[in-house]
């Protein structure tokens, strides 16, 4: 079971899919992880079960990241859990709820998935920072889950492809600014990764991939992205901040 000596991530968004695999492989690596959903709380104690039986301790939190109370909320009981923040992973994210050409896209859908994909991660990370410096927690760390979206073109979902590359810019901000504290930051870059988010789009993507489109001819899982999270937790990239790491196939590679 679990130790007080654990370190202690917050991964958002940890109830499923990518979120889930980087929570219980940190959990493997026996750190204690706070668990963030937002509404299916069943997934999340899903999440939970999986957390325990790697070893560690997991703590459930709802809270919508895109809402500034939730997100004091989630910092708060954090904190009152477990005193610390070692780790802050900006996983939960969102795709529009409808693919529309970007000459159609509406200001709702655009304020939706930036308020969850940049303006709620850019604060969370403000206040999880502000924590991290005040408790003086040498090699604390941040990672952010951005995606090819930041540099690749889909005009039919402009406002998932404008959040990603404010992610990557954010990513350069904090390791900029919170470097002199020892606080690294990186931003992980998947490609294309098998989870409910990918599978509106499920038979469009396979037939590309059967095609080539990525130089690794399969479908990223979430372990794959789980697995760079490790890395960065276990400190293998010390003299390294702001760096993206792309988990994508080779997708990113230009080609002849
Ligand atoms: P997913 O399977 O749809 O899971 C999303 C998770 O985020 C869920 O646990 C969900 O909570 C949570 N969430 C959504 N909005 C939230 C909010 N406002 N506050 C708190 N939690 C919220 O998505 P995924 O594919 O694992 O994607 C995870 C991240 O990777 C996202 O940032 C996504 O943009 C990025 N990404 C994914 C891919 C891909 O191909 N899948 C590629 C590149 C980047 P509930 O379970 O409660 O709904």
């Amino acid at each position: 079971m679990s130790s007080t000596k654990n370190r202690i991530a917050l991964v958002t968004g940890a109830a499923r899919g990518i979120g889930r695999a980087i929570a219980v492989a940190l959990a493997r690596e026996r750190w204690n992880v706070i668990i963030n959903y937002r509404g299916n709380a069943q997934a999340a104690e899903e999440a939970r079960a999986q957390v325990q039986a790697a070893g560690a301790r997991g703590i459930v939190i709802q809270a919508d990241v895109a809402n500034a109370t939730d997100r004091a909320r989630l910092v708060a009981q954090t904190l009152e859990t477990f005193g610390r923040i070692d780790l802050l992973v900006n996983n939960a994210g969102i795709a529009p709820r409808q693919r529309v050409d970007i000459l159609e896209t509406t200001e709702a859908s655009y304020d939706e998935v930036m308020a969850t994909n940049l303006r709620g991660p850019f604060f969370l990370t403000q206040l999880v920072a502000r924590k991290m410096i005040e408790h003086k927690i040498g090699g604390a760390k941040i990672v952010n889950i951005g995606s090819l979206s930041s540099y690749a073109s889909s005009p039919n979902r402009g406002e998932y492809c404008i959040s990603k590359a404010g992610v990557a810019m954010m990513t350069t901000l904090f390791a900029d600014r919170l470097s002199e504290y020892g606080i690294h930051v990186y931003e992980i870059r998947p490609g294309v990764i098998e989870t409910d988010l990918t599978s509106v789009v499920k038979a469009k993507y396979d037939k590309m991939i059967a095609e080539g489109i990525f130089p690794i001819r399969r479908w990223g899982q979430p372990e794959d992205v789980a697995r760079a999270v490790v890395a960065i937790a276990r400190d293998a990239l010390p003299y390294s901040t702001g760096e993206v790491i792309n988990v994508d196939g080779g997708f990113h590679l230009r080609r002849l």
